[in-house]
């Protein structure tokens, strides 16, 4: 099968590159599979996996938000953060999601705490589900 070349870039640096068959994601508009050959596209992307499919072997990469950009040969993947599934700390993650949960819990937190507190738990929710390759 034909492949495409895939790259996941932070501001910290480049997380994931490889030539995969098929790249599956969640944009803000629905679920996407990508393949070789694909339509030129710009997409937000919301919180979420990455799968990356080659042969019998996926990978899973994490990633917060950013844009995915398709052109027929190459996908690229710009986010604020985003971890392989095999970096990602779990207890630190597990940690991240129970403070979230309580500030979310605190009745007295302004309207800027509560979405604050809201994309945290949902990065954190994230990160979880991708280090037990949940997703
Ligand atoms: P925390 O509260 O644990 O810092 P966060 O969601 O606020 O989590 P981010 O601001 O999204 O963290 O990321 C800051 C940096 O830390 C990024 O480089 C990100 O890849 C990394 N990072 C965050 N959480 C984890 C984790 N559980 N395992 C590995 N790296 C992580």
């Amino acid at each position: 099968m034909k492949t495409i070349k895939v790259s996941v870039v932070t501001p910290d640096g480049p997380v994931y590159e490889a030539d995969v068959e098929m790249v599956s994601t969640k944009a803000e508009s629905g679920e996407l599979g990508i393949l070789a050959g694909h339509v030129p596209m710009v997409a937000p992307l919301q919180i979420g996996a990455v799968r990356l499919k080659n042969g019998d072997q996926t990978d899973f990469v994490a990633v917060n938000g950013g844009f995915l950009e398709v052109r027929p040969d190459q996908v690229t993947i710009l986010a604020q953060s985003a971890e392989q599934a095999n970096e990602i700390d779990l207890e630190r993650a597990k940690l991240a999601r129970e403070r979230a949960e309580q500030r979310l819990n605190d009745q007295k937190r302004d309207n800027v705490d509560i979405r604050r507190a809201e994309l945290a738990l949902q990065r954190a929710v994230n990160r979880v589900n991708v280090s037990e390759r949940n997703v």
